[in-house]
């Protein structure tokens, strides 16, 4: 499905602000499936990067583990590559990225220079004892790539993973030490940034709790989007 406005083609441009948990890859999965835009996670990117053993991925690592922030330089550097690529022409949601002041300023000025401003910024507001819960409980279907979780996620969608020869994957960065640190860098350094979008007028707040379903709802509603 594209998205449709008065029968031209809308192309969307968004980022997802949330903290670690609230359920940005999951929503903006939900999009990518539903409507013709790429979902962008440099947290998704710079994993690949560390798993394929690259210089860049070393360097990454060690603040991935610690749940610190990984360098501007390397974060803009991937995703002024991954920006490049034709597919995002058909409109992108950014997840986690940006994170910080500066890497929002970047990310304008980018997105200025190629003349593809954004169109919004969704918060996905979740309160901080739901966050710690889901974290925790996160995995990653090693077959299909699902995302799920073992306190949220139905049986029957786990057992399709386990019937599938797949594993429950955790990611290595989901337990409580190094969850506890991303959650204090997300107040710290990404939390300005809903004043900072705020003020450019693109902020949009959205409840991220309760049912995937039901905030997704939610999430193409605050967008305007039907279907
Ligand atoms: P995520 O999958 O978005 O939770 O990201 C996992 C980890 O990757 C984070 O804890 C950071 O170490 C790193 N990371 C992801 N996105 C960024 C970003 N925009 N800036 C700096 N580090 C990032």
């Amino acid at each position: 499905m594209r998205l449709i406005d008065d029968d031209e083609t809308t192309i969307m441009r968004i980022v997802f602000l949330g903290a670690p948990g609230s359920g940005k890859g999951t929503q903006a999965q939900r999009l990518m499936a539903d409507f013709s835009m790429v979902q962008i996670s440099t947290g998704d990117l710079l994993r690949a990067a560390v798993s394929s053993g690259s210089a860049m991925g070393l360097k990454a690592k060690a603040a991935m583990d610690a749940g610190e922030l990984v360098t501007d330089e390397i974060v803009l550097g991937i995703i002024r590559d991954r920006l490049q690529q034709g597919d995002v022409e058909q409109g992108f949601v950014l997840d986690g990225f940006p994170r910080n002041l500066a890497q929002a300023q970047a990310l304008e000025e980018v997105l200025t220079e190629v003349g593809q401003p954004l169109d919004a910024v969704l918060l996905l507001n979740v309160d901080f004892e739901i966050l710690m819960k889901r974290l925790t409980g996160r995995r990653t279907c090693s077959v299909t790539g699902k995302l799920l979780n073992i306190y949220f996620s139905d049986q029957a969608e786990l057992d399709a993973c386990t019937n599938a020869g797949g594993e429950l994957v955790q990611r290595a960065d989901d337990n409580e030490e190094t969850i506890g640190n991303r959650l204090q860098v997300y107040r710290a350094q990404t939390e300005p940034l809903v004043d900072y979008y705020r003020g450019l007028t693109l902020l949009k707040t959205v409840d991220g709790e309760g049912a995937v379903d039901e905030v997704y709802g939610r999430i193409k509603s605050a967008l305007g989007l039907s279907g």
